[in-house]
């Protein structure tokens, strides 16, 4: 582990702010106005194609918001954890600027390149 706490403040500062934009996001795709998180379940309702490709649309950038507070969530919680900025694949430290640029970053560099190779969408 090589960041200091002033750096892990740093990088627990900016997933809080990202966490806070990607739940404005959220809240106003789904309407939800009591801030609980409210995926669109009701499917078939609306027979009108406009509304319908809106709705995909909408569906597939709330997932994408979604998953991406999943990812904040989970960065957060390893933060104070020795988890934190370890490659999950290779244990090795993943490093300072690569956490500072993406904070959710679960792998090193090159792990997360062997990754997208293994896992390159068809
Ligand atoms: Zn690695």
């Amino acid at each position: 582990m090589s960041l200091n706490s002033e750096q892990k403040h740093a990088i627990e500062l900016a997933l809080r702010q990202r966490r806070a934009a990607v739940l404005d996001e959220l809240r106003s795709e789904t309407h939800a106005e009591d801030g609980t998180m409210r995926l669109p379940t009701h499917r078939g309702e609306a027979d009108d194609d406009v509304t319908s490709a809106t709705d995909a649309v909408d569906m597939a950038q709330t997932l994408r918001d979604a998953s991406e507070l999943e990812r904040i969530d989970a960065a957060l919680a390893r933060l104070p954890s020795a988890q934190f900025g370890v490659c999950v694949d290779c244990r090795e430290d993943i490093g300072v600027e690569r956490l500072q640029a993406e904070p959710t970053a679960v792998r090193c560099t090159a792990c997360q390149i062997r990754y997208e190779k293994s896992h390159a969408p068809v």
